[in-house]
């Protein structure tokens, strides 16, 4: 099956065993726990919805589907996920080597929480080129944390050279494929051995649900994620899978439709006066299109571009902007805006931010599907206030 087929139909099989009604639609099983005939017997193997539930089984299945995998896991939240890959893979000692331009969050969460707090050592590196991930490693690095493109600055790393010399250290690779999704790239195809998403963002892709996911291809890897997922319990609500279930059938489709905008509201930016610089892994311009056409099918939906006056410029037009939203995440059918450096970004100290190249001035738009002609019409308006 072709992935938009899959993206509407794996894990939504309608039921016609005996006792099922054939629903075209998965039902939200809201049931905490499940009754049985006979004592030894769970019935369908339902026992209790932390350890397994049907509207959550339905979405884990099509995660998999989507992602070329075998095994989809769902979490209450993309950070939820980032934590059962990290507890139940590694151990205090162990050495992660991790892009520097990571999602605030997860940024966050590797220093404060698993750094700091339980004992894991971490090391940022440009993952941009191979080579530095390759010196960064020690006896004991057992995983690389990708995020690709990264977040806000759109950076790339090539997915199959660094799972090619992590394979020959025995070294775990995850790959945070919250920005492009499945319908645009493929990480387990690449080599990496995990997947990771915020559903929140594309995967859902209305802005109504937060949650997390976990694909892998290894049984083993699957068996160690199951027993935390249950042991630990940051599990996905069946109304939130079912939410997921339904977005993801139109994955394609929308991940398209905010490619075309993006690609063209990209093409326009970079024509002003008013605008300094634009990332977007589709233009010539950025340094590593070649490997973007490579390595995705599609560019994806994320915009950056930098002011020419810098962060009192970025304030106008943020608060300017009627369509786009001033609000942090991304990925949903509403054309979001937003400041890295006041926003998403605010928890990353202010000198690993200048490491990195993330300017005050940087404004970042996930951009809707929306009509494009109301876009730009609307970032127009809004760029002509910064000298009135
Ligand atoms: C939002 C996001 C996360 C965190 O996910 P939550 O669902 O907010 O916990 C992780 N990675 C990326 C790339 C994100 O955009």
């Amino acid at each position: 099956m072709k992935f938009d087929t899959r993206a509407v139909h794996v894990g939504e099989e309608p039921n016609f065993a005996p006792g099922g009604t054939g629903d075209v639609v998965m039902p939200i099983h809201l049931a905490s726990t499940f009754a049985r005939a006979r004592i030894d017997e769970p019935t369908a193997g339902y026992e209790y919805s932390r350890s397994g539930n049907p509207t959550r089984d339905g979405l884990e299945r099509r995660l998999a589907a989507l992602e070329d995998g075998r095994h989809g896991l769902a979490f209450a939240s993309g950070l939820a996920a980032e934590t059962a890959v990290v507890l139940s893979l590694l151990r205090p000692g162990d050495h992660v080597v991790l892009f520097d331009d990571l999602y605030g969050g997860s940024r966050r969460l590797f220093t404060k929480v698993f750094s700091e707090q339980w004992g894991l050592s971490i090391t940022f590196v440009d993952a941009r080129d191979p080579e530095n991930v390759a010196k960064a490693m020690r006896p004991e690095t057992r995983m690389i944390w990708l995020e690709t493109p990264t977040n806000p600055l759109l950076k790339l790393c090539d997915i199959e050279a660094i799972c090619d010399l992590a394979q020959r250290k025995n070294c775990l690779v995850a790959v945070d494929n919250t920005f492009m999704t499945p319908a645009f790239q493929r990480p387990l195809s690449l080599g990496a051995d995990l997947v990771v998403h915020s559903t929140t963002k594309y995967l859902n892709g209305h802005s109504d649900s937060v949650g997390g996911a976990v694909i892998v291809n290894d049984d083993d890897l699957h068996e160690r994620l199951r027993f935390h997922q249950n042991a630990a319990g940051a599990v996905l609500s069946p109304f939130d899978s079912f939410l997921v279930l339904r977005g993801l059938k139109t994955l394609g489709v929308r991940m398209r439709a905010h490619q075309d905008s993006a690609a063209r509201i990209a093409a326009w930016l970079s024509e002003r006066s008013e605008v300094s610089g634009v990332i977007y892994p589709g233009l010539d311009s950025h340094p590593q299109h070649d490997l973007a056409a490579r390595q995705m099918s599609g560019f994806g939906g994320m915009v950056s571009f930098e002011l020419e006056g810098g962060l009192t410029a970025a304030r106008v037009v943020l608060e300017s902007l009627e369509i786009f939203a001033l609000a942090e995440s991304l990925g949903g059918v509403e054309s979001l805006v937003e400041s890295p450096a006041l926003m998403t970004h605010a928890s990353v100290p202010a000198q690993a931010r200048l490491d990195i190249g993330l300017a005050d001035g940087l404004v970042r738009l996930s951009v809707g599907i929306e009509d494009p002609e109301d876009l730009l019409a609307d970032l127009d308006q809004a760029l002509k206030k910064i000298h009135t």
